[in-house]
């Protein structure tokens, strides 16, 4: 399957009940050939309206932390979520509804093969790096799976509610330009 094809049978998705009270998928924005892909958990309010990711207070928040370190997400990485579709009132997404979407975020992964994941916030880590990961006190460390580097990050919507940890986020991003640098091809050319 190509990367159109995938995004225009998840945007008609009906695979699980979310898509009942939906608004728009949130499949992801970005360069499907990125080598640096960012995985979060769910769409939230303003991600349901508009469609895509990461927009609203914690997207903009998102976007300086990605500028300061020369990355943008319409040119050089890739955003996501791993359930597609938010859960209403923003609920933990429930397990038939991970199982139901991940198969997409799968597909993702095998069509553009990204050198690097971050993961935002600690469900997407949980789900993606180790299930005991503490992201508070493991967030910029670095582990190969499969020969893909990932790491967890602070959730920008976090960031917000602790301005404290911005610091400590902004250096996971720094330790992001570096890894690009190490192990990314075309990254930095885009
Ligand atoms: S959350 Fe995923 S599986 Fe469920 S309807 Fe949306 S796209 Fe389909």
């Amino acid at each position: 399957m190509e990367f159109e094809q995938l995004r225009s049978a998840c945007l008609s998705c009906e695979k699980c009940g979310l898509c009942r009270t939906r608004t728009n998928v949130v499949f992801g924005m970005g360069n499907p050939k990125a080598e640096v892909l960012f995985i979060g958990e769910a769409p939230g309010q303003t991600e349901d309206e508009t469609g895509l990711p990461f927009v609203g207070r914690s997207g903009k928040l998102l976007d300086q932390y990605l500028k300061a370190v020369h990355l943008d997400r319409e040119k050089n990485i890739f955003i996501t979520n791993i359930v597609k579709c938010r859960p209403p009132e923003n609920r933990d997404p429930q397990p038939d509804e991970w199982d139901a979407c991940m198969p997409y975020l799968r597909e993702q992964f095998k069509l553009m093969r990204p050198k690097i994941v971050v993961c935002l916030g600690r469900i997407a880590a949980q789900r993606l790096i180790r299930p005991d990961i503490s992201v508070m006190k493991e967030h910029g460390h670095w582990e190969v799976k499969n020969g893909v580097w990932f790491m967890a990050t602070l959730h920008p919507a976090a960031l917000l509610r602790s301005p404290g940890q911005k610091p400590a986020a902004f250096e996971d991003f720094v330790a992001l330009r570096e890894k690009i640098h190490e192990v990314c091809d075309h990254t930095y050319d885009n």
